[in-house]
């Protein structure tokens, strides 16, 4: 049985809702281009939906498609708000957790600068509101509801256009002091390698994300070897895309299962070095480049076994994520009940 139904929040949301005092959580997930959103009882998901991110507008205008959305998510579920405990929202980038305050969201900068609890709790009526990274978040999300459930300690990836992470030690998520543990696409891979968005050269994520995928695969390509990569995208190299690669691997394409062994050589050497760092129970990994299964988590998993023999760590232990892109949300929610346990 899973681990947090027996726990002490469990319990304590339980009894609360049995007493019909206010029982919902609502979170919200925030990107640069969309943001999601969950109404929660205990964890349990009762209804959700995304939306655009203004981003190209200004504060108000992201604060109030924020309110709007949870006033939506609520008349999906079917609820009012005077039921909800409280919100939280996860910002893509640095936030002060103890005041509300955006400090920087290098993907929606129009809200660096402003308090989003107050900006929140005065459209919304003065709820509850947590602001927390989204990293932390979706970490926390697959710890307490996800792949994590069983256990404790716990290192997930977040493999996309950037690559997040998050640690988890003792059941709980680890930031730092200044929000820097966890972040492992700044991690140097390859001393002398492509450049990054961070400034720096060789980090884990310009070899490893979504551009380095697609780089890769071109480069490949441009020596007129021929690939499924081409019928699946008319020839057009601008149409590559990490899902149009792993499905080409899937279907035995040696270029691209070149480039997903590439790939999942560097992630693994990532995993090497994140295992000796934060000695994890298990790795969970997410994203979009992680949605292609095994043909990515095979080098990874056998990168592991052959460059790890000091940490004998069990390879059948990096997973999938659970939650897949609803981990964001499940794990704002999970914000509101620990911020209000
Ligand atoms: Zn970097």
């Amino acid at each position: 049985m899973a681990r947090h139904l027996y726990g002490r929040r469990w319990i304590k949301t339980t009894l609360m809702a049995q007493e019909g005092a206010c029982q919902l959580s609502i979170g919200l997930d925030v990107g640069g281009t969309t943001f999601a959103g969950g109404v929660f009882a205990a964890g349990e998901l009762l209804a959700d939906g995304s939306w655009s991110t203004p981003a190209d507008k200004n504060a108000p205008a992201v604060v109030k498609a924020l309110a709007d959305s949870v006033h939506q998510l609520l008349t999906r579920a079917n609820a009012d708000i005077s039921e909800v405990r409280g919100l939280a929202v996860g910002m893509p980038g640095n936030v002060d957790r103890a005041t509300g305050l955006v400090k920087d969201c290098p993907n929606l900068p129009v809200v660096n600068g402003l308090n989003m609890a107050e900006a929140l709790q005065n459209r919304l009526g003065q709820l509850s509101v947590f602001v927390a990274n989204d990293a932390y978040c979706a970490t926390l999300g697959e710890l307490r509801y996800g792949a994590g459930r069983e256990v404790e300690n716990l290192l997930m990836l977040t493999l996309g256009t950037g690559i997040g992470g998050g640690i988890a030690l003792n059941d709980q998520v680890l930031r730092g002091p200044r929000q820097m543990m966890g972040e492992i696409g700044h991690m140097i891979i390859v001393p002398d390698g492509p450049k990054c968005g961070c400034g720096n050269i060789g980090c884990f994520e310009a070899v490893a994300g979504k551009q380095a995928v697609v780089d890769l695969a071109r480069r490949y390509l441009q020596y007129g070897r021929e690939s499924r990569i081409d019928d699946l995208t008319g020839g057009d190299p601008a149409e590559i895309t990490p899902q149009v690669v792993a499905q080409a691997a899937r279907q035995g394409d040696e270029v691209a299962s070149a480039v997903m062994n590439q790939v999942g050589y560097y992630i693994g050497l990532a995993l090497c070095n994140a295992i000796v760092m934060c000695d994890p129970d298990i790795i969970v990994l997410g994203g979009g480049i992680a949605a292609a299964g095994e043909v990515l988590f095979a080098p990874v998993r056998q990168t592991v076994k052959y460059r790890s023999p000091y940490t004998g760590f069990d390879v059948n232990n990096i997973v999938p994520a659970a939650l897949g892109n609803k981990a964001g949300i499940y794990g704002a929610a999970a914000v509101v009940e620990e911020g209000l346990a």
